[in-house]
């Protein structure tokens, strides 16, 4: 949906200095360049206690799919796995801004043949994650796994979900903002 991601018209982000603009139906490519220069533009510190809160949050979420034998079932899926190419090409750029407030380095170019321009041969790199990413769970994790589990996994997942979205939100006010100055 159009309106969903970020849209930064040239006028609006003036204050880039190559003056990129994008959309969610932009190019992963394109959207990490733009997250690289808003990060470097921006003063993100009043967000410092709610990006700790995020990480606690993460650690929770990794913890419980782990006791609960999430990562196990996905382990096994290897090439299988639902971490496809064009995946990425949905992603809203926020999502980049808050992992590189993580300190995550971004890739520039696809590691896995036909995977998600995220995935490496040891996971995922991203910490923060799409919605999409973390709520999803295919037919043979409801099949290996107990639905009272499941229900755990998610009720855990919920509180990073929350903390993503409200993050976001917060990140679009202050680019918005940026761009009225
Ligand atoms: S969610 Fe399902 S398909 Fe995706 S990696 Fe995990 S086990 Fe495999
Ligand atoms: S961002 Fe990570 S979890 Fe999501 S599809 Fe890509 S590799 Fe998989």
């Amino acid at each position: 949906m159009e309106g969903k991601g970020i849209l930064v018209s040239e006028r609006e982000n003036h204050r880039s200095r190559r003056n990129r603009s994008i959309t969610i139906n932009s190019p992963v490519e394109d959207k990490i360049l733009w997250a690289e220069e808003i990060f470097q533009d921006t003063d993100f510190t009043h967000l410092a206690e709610e990006l700790e809160k995020l990480k606690e949050a993460i650690e929770r979420s990794r913890t419980v799919m782990n006791e609960k034998g999430i990562f196990k079932a996905c382990s096994e899926c290897g090439d299988k796995s639902c971490c496809g190419e064009g995946i990425e090409q949905r992603f809203d750029a926020t999502i980049l801004i808050l992992n590189l407030l993580l300190g995550v380095k971004l890739p520039h170019k696809r590691e896995i043949k036909h995977g998600c321009f995220f995935l490496s041969n040891r996971g995922c790199k991203l910490k923060v994650r799409e919605i999409i990413c973390i709520n999803y769970l295919c037919k043979k994790i409801y099949e290996e796994v107990e639905i009272d589990d499941i229900i755990e996994v998610q009720r855990i997942c919920g509180e990073e979900i929350d903390l993503i979205f409200r993050l976001s939100e917060e990140i679009k006010r202050k680019i918005k903002e940026g761009a009225r100055k």
